[in-house]
């Protein structure tokens, strides 16, 4: 088999051991189907070689296909987890690209000549962004919550209010964090009213810290009360123990500049008296997964001295890139227009519109005629745990099915279509229609490309 000319070709891709191998298990595979039928109808017998060495380099050829590839986002969330969040500026991928390549100061003080921080380039630039006296960075916002609930908090209590009790999505929980992080919780108030004769009243020895957590995905309305940060920090601080602050995705700027909902920034929570700060790298900062704790130089001093943090810091491609990004915030001006996570953010309505009307006749030809592509107006969500419930007015295109049966089958079958293309598309459901909603849609070009070079990868198939 291996002399055959196809398998000859493949050699040079694949190699002996991978192409070697790949033929043994197709061959085992053919076997156990001949055993059980010794004359299948589709099988050629004097031709059977030919059709293991086919079979198997077409395997290969699957198994060798970039599995983590780009997609468009056109799910009308911004900042969308499962499509790996903030998209990232070209000063961040030149960043990587330079120190992945070969050996960079990471680690080493080229001033002294002598083993230098990891920590210490974006510590600098995010002291200087929001007044901390001192910040560390590690894999992401659960690692950061979980490093500082290890490390102050110990064997002893963490209060935080009732009605701050989260989940986020992929099972990061409060109470679990707490527990893995061997705290302990000690809940204050009720769901929806917390006072500050609560937590006055929940402090003992025990206390270690007390902890606000950013509530990202919901909101509590009603009959509710919280205590003011700048209140719980006085408390805390009477208590002689510090106050943290989870923000979750936190934001370096005050996103109402720019048109946007307001979101805590990092530097008016440090300012209302925030002892520790943390907050996510890929989510409104719009930079790559990292955690970053900011906050009073002595904690920093004793996070960064966790052994744990050596489990969880960061790689130098994050570091590079992270630097990359908070110096983009040196200039707020030109922020919109560098950082993509707030281009898209801050994208008009007007300006989608216009990206509706580009590719609107790419995808009426793609899906054909047995669907009614419409535009329509709709609300892109920021994602992320950023501000769940205020919404950006944004322009898609609706796809419907003309069939009167089977109806949602037949759009889980077209958005099947879309995902299966060379650069994924994926869109969204909402009762039988498929929408596309084009906030993210940044690469025009290519998207309507390849949904005109539809019918050559059918007849290829
Ligand atoms: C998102 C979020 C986290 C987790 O951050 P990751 O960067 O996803 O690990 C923790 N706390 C809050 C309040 C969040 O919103």
């Amino acid at each position: 088999m291996l002399r055959t000319d196809a398998a000859s070709i493949a050699l040079v891709s694949y190699g002996k051991e991978a192409l070697t191998n790949t033929l043994r298990e197709t061959t085992d595979l053919y076997r156990l189907q001949l055993k059980e039928n010794p004359n299948p109808a589709h099988l050629d017998r004097t031709t059977i070689g030919l059709t293991i060495v086919s079979d198997s380099i077409a395997r290969l050829a699957e198994m060798h296909d970039i599995k983590l590839k780009p997609v468009f986002n056109l799910t009308g969330t911004v900042l969308h987890t499962n499509l790996g969040r903030a998209p990232m500026p070209a000063e961040a991928i030149e960043a990587i690209t330079k120190v992945a390549k070969g050996a960079s100061n990471l680690e080493y003080d080229l001033d002294r000549g002598k083993r230098g921080d990891r920590d210490q380039h974006v510590e600098a630039w995010v002291c200087r962004l929001t007044g901390a006296e001192a910040a560390t960075v590690v894999n992401n916002n659960a690692a950061a919550v979980l490093l500082v609930l290890n490390t102050l908090a110990q064997r002893k209590e963490v209060l935080v209010s009732r009605g701050e009790l989260i989940e986020i999505g992929g099972s990061f929980r409060i109470p679990d964090v707490m527990k893995r992080a061997g705290a302990k919780l000690h809940e204050v108030g009720t769901t929806n009213r917390t006072h500050a004769k609560d937590f006055q009243e929940a402090l003992s020895e025990k206390a270690a810290l007390i902890m606000k957590v950013h509530t990202s995905n919901y909101r509590v309305q009603g009959f509710t009360a919280e205590v003011a940060e700048a209140e719980l920090a006085k408390i805390a601080q009477n208590a002689q123990i510090p106050f943290v602050n989870d923000l979750g995705s936190g934001t370096l700027v005050d996103l109402t500049k720019y048109g946007l909902p307001h979101e805590p920034t990092v530097t008016e929570t440090l300012k209302a008296g925030a002892d520790i700060v943390t907050f996510s790298g890929d989510k409104l900062l719009g930079g790559p997964q990292a955690g970053i704790i900011a906050g009073r130089k002595e904690l920093i001093k004793k996070i960064k001295a966790n052994p744990m943090k050596r489990a969880l810091r960061v790689d130098k491609l994050t570091l590079a890139a992270l630097e990359a990004v908070l110096k983009l915030y040196h200039d707020p001006d030109s922020l919109a227009r560098k950082l993509p996570a707030l281009r898209l953010l801050t994208r008009t309505e007007d300006e989608i519109a216009l990206l509706v009307e580009k590719t609107i006749a790419a995808i009426r030809h793609f899906v054909g005629d047995d669907y009614r592509v419409e535009t329509s107006a709709c609300l892109s969500q920021i994602g992320s745990g950023a501000q769940p419930v205020e919404l950006l007015p944004s322009r898609a295109i609706t796809i419907t099915t003309t069939e009167k049966q089977k109806k949602g089958k037949l759009t889980q079958k077209l958005s099947e279509k879309f995902r299966q293309l060379p650069i994924p598309v994926v869109g969204r459901i909402d009762d039988g229609h498929l929408i596309f909603d084009l906030r993210c849609l940044e690469d025009e070009q290519n998207f309507i490309e390849q949904l005109y070079q539809r019918d050559s990868i059918e007849d290829r198939k």
